[in-house]
């Protein structure tokens, strides 16, 4: 960081600004946390210290103390995935995810070359409609409608207007007195169980078009996956998922399964698959939970013939579009600005918070609901209207650990800084001490925020330097990648 380049802060905070900064020892202390930490916005303050022994010989390979530290404090980088909270955090983690989506597309990071071989299509799932929403529909009007008829609240179920990308509107209801709420926020909660038997029906689907059982044909093959959970705009979660067929270890993948029959068996699986949805105050438990009649999917990988065959660069394009893509809406919050991105204690909180109106009823619909003895986890689910799963998940097999990224990045930093790499047979052991959370004060979190762009714009100085380097075209994959992946799930 370069004090002489910084813009000026805020008036509390400049005179903390000038105080570190003036004080050469003070400004190189906080220069060398905040790489300890990668400028992380909120990191956490530890201390005590720690060893690393040989199990086989007992030696003391490092001691490590945070007396040595600056200000005798280790940071700690807060490691979250969401944007809108950290986002040096967060492009930490869509970088892994990204490595992790990737080496499942196109091996590496221990995963063979020959996935590339490997039936495999990109499917997105969405939720059916809970109501009339606003849409912005290409040339199209948002709800031409001849339907002139007013519903049971005096409001005509049309909008005459073009609606511009970034309109606020877009995604909120007609008629929000129309609009389901609580079935949207019970879908939500029921996605992950949705998904959890998509898996088992595709499966089922492959079966049945190979004329075999699913046990005959399991012996055979595995099913892997990697999804990312995304919020429309009309505050539904929809799915981005990458299958691939895989053979086991003792058989053979039927050669009558390529990418074009498994996209037959997802269709036909989402048109069947339903789960329970649970019991709300309208009495919902009468419905179920089903995926909305729009349905995406595009082949990735054709399988080839001849496994000497080379992978084309359209595959090869392909697999570096979606692993962007999955990337970059891994580090998503419910909404757009962040203001639901953390848990809710009360429904005063969201005073506080500047939610949209239909956000606003999503919230309360799932807070309420959380009152029921069996919906309790509705209240810990509210600020992401209902939807209690992970947003990034991937079949164990399908390739990487975000555990295994994390600790391969560790052992090179023990590596760069003590010039040994930690072995298998050395373990670590610590005491430590929380102290806090955040800088310390208004000044050096305005520091920190200046280092952060920094750093962050080195990154992807770096990362089209390496592009360049490959002579492909450079990911902007921070951005809506256009190839390929050129669709839009239109709101319901
Ligand atoms: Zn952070
Ligand atoms: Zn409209
Ligand atoms: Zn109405």
């Amino acid at each position: 960081m370069d004090p002489s380049v910084l813009a000026r802060p805020g008036d509390g905070v400049l005179a903390k600004v000038i105080a570190r900064v003036s004080d050469p020892a003070a400004f190189a202390s906080l220069q060398r946390q905040g790489e300890q930490c990668g400028w992380c916005s909120h990191p956490i303050r530890l201390i005590g210290n720690s060893v690393s022994v040989d199990t086989s010989t007992g030696e003391i390979l490092r001691s490590y103390s945070t007396n040595d530290e600056p200000d005798g404090v280790l940071m700690k980088a807060c490691g979250t995935r969401r944007a809108t909270r950290c986002p040096s955090c967060a492009s930490l983690y869509a970088s892994d995810a990204r490595m992790l989506v990737r080496s499942g597309l196109s091996g590496g990071k221990g995963v063979p070359k020959s996935v590339l071989q490997h039936p495999m299509v990109f499917a997105t799932f969405t939720a059916p409609s809970f109501g009339a929403v606003h849409g912005a529909r290409g040339t199209k009007f948002c709800r031409a409608g001849t339907n002139q008829q007013p519903c049971a609240h005096g409001r005509l179920v049309t909008c005459p207007l073009h609606h511009r990308a970034d309109d606020p509107v877009l995604g909120h209801p007609i008629c929000p007195d129309c609009y389901d709420y609580e079935r949207s926020v019970l879908w939500n909660a029921t996605c992950p169980e949705l998904w959890r038997r998509t898996t088992i029906y595709v499966r089922r689907e492959l079966a049945r078009l190979c004329e075999m059982n699913v046990k005959e044909l399991d012996h055979s093959m595995r099913l892997s996956f990697a999804k990312v959970a995304e919020f429309q705009r009309r505050g539904v979660v929809h799915l981005h998922a990458i299958l691939r067929v895989d053979p086991r270890d003792e058989g053979d993948v039927p050669h009558i399964i390529d990418a074009s029959l498994l996209t037959s068996a997802i269709r036909a699986a989402a048109s069947k698959v339903s789960a329970p949805l649970p019991r709300g105050f309208s009495g919902a438990s009468l419905a179920s939970a089903r995926w909305g009649r729009q349905l995406d999917v595009r082949v990735i990988n054709a399988r080839e013939v001849d496994c000497d065959a080379s992978v084309s660069d359209e595959s090869r394009r392909s697999s570096r579009a979606v692993a962007n893509y999955v990337a970059k809406y891994s580090t998503k919050s419910t909404d757009d600005l962040g203001v639901l991105d953390r848990r809710l204690t009360s429904l005063d909180d969201l005073d506080a918070r500047n939610v949209s109106a239909h956000f606003r009823r999503l919230v309360t619909t799932a807070w309420r609901l959380g009152a029921l003895s069996h919906l309790t986890r509705l209240r810990t689910w509210a600020h992401s209207l209902g939807f209690g799963g992970h947003w990034l998940t991937k079949s164990r097999r399908y390739s990487v650990t975000f555990k295994s990224l994390r600790t391969e990045r560790q052992a090179w930093q023990v590596q760069r800084q003590h010039g040994t790499a930690p072995n298998e047979r050395s373990i670590n052991i610590g005491v430590w001490k929380w102290i806090g959370a955040g800088w310390r004060d208004k000044g050096d979190a305005w520091l920190a925020q200046q280092g952060q762009r920094e750093k962050m714009q080195s990154r992807a100085e770096a990362r089209e330097a390496r592009c360049l380097e490959r002579r492909h075209d450079v990911d902007h994959w921070h951005e809506r990648p256009r190839h390929f992946l050129d669709f839009e799930v239109v709101e319901a």
